[in-house]
């Protein structure tokens, strides 16, 4: 079946005298070159020239803290199942007496690693999650000379303390409005739920 018009059948044929120059190829092929010379380029001088990205633009990830500064990831792997590049992986702990302010629940992630290589950024890790502990940003993944430099560990994807992830940029007005109704909050820890069904 072919799927386009453009195929030729490959022709045995003696060539004539005038192929044989291949002045005639060469010049057709010139014009071609010399015809784009006039034309918009399709490519940008990178990284002098920044294209604008779009709003929803889904780069690095970020493991987020909460209000109090301790991470919110529980190590529950759901981002991991929902992962569809198997590009997750993880190593779940206890949380100690005296952990309280590093870690917000009582299980955390030790070791929380993204393969870079393997991502292809579609966003289901922070669909998935259920404690708003991971979200892409809008920036970019730099580039490196070794695969392994594209193991991400929790001291890149982290945020620190005093330097906040501004996530505003990405979300929707859908987003925010959603994010209104007490109703439909998921991110909850233990306590609160807790909290919750006392009253
Ligand atoms: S963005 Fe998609 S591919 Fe990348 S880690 Fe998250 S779920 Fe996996
Ligand atoms: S980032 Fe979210 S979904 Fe993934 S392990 Fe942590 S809490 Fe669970």
């Amino acid at each position: 079946m072919a799927l386009t018009n453009r195929s030729k059948v490959v022709s045995n044929k003696e060539m004539t005298f005038m192929e044989s120059l291949y002045l005639p190829a060469i010049f057709s092929g010139m014009m071609i070159t010399i015809k784009h010379l006039f034309r918009k380029p399709a490519t940008i001088k990178y990284p002098e020239q920044i294209r604008p990205f779009s709003g929803i633009y889904r780069g690095q990830h970020v493991l987020k803290r909460d209000e109090n500064g301790a991470e919110r990831c529980t190590a529950c792997g759901l981002c991991a199942v929902a992962c569809p590049a198997e590009a997750i992986t993880m190593t779940a702990a206890e949380r100690v007496k005296g952990e309280e302010g590093l870690y917000r629940e009582e299980k955390y992630a030790a070791v929380y690693e993204i393969n870079m290589l393997r991502c292809i950024f579609c966003g289901d890790c922070e669909e998935a999650c259920p404690k708003e502990a991971i979200f892409l940003t809008d920036r970019k993944v730099d580039s490196f000379y070794t695969r392994k430099e594209f193991i991400f560990g929790k001291d890149i994807l982290v945020e620190s303390s005093n330097n906040p992830i501004d996530l505003s940029k990405r979300e929707t007005e859908q987003v925010k409005e959603f994010k209104h109704h007490k109703e439909f909050a998921h991110n909850q820890t233990y306590a609160d739920k807790a909290k919750a069904i006392k009253h």
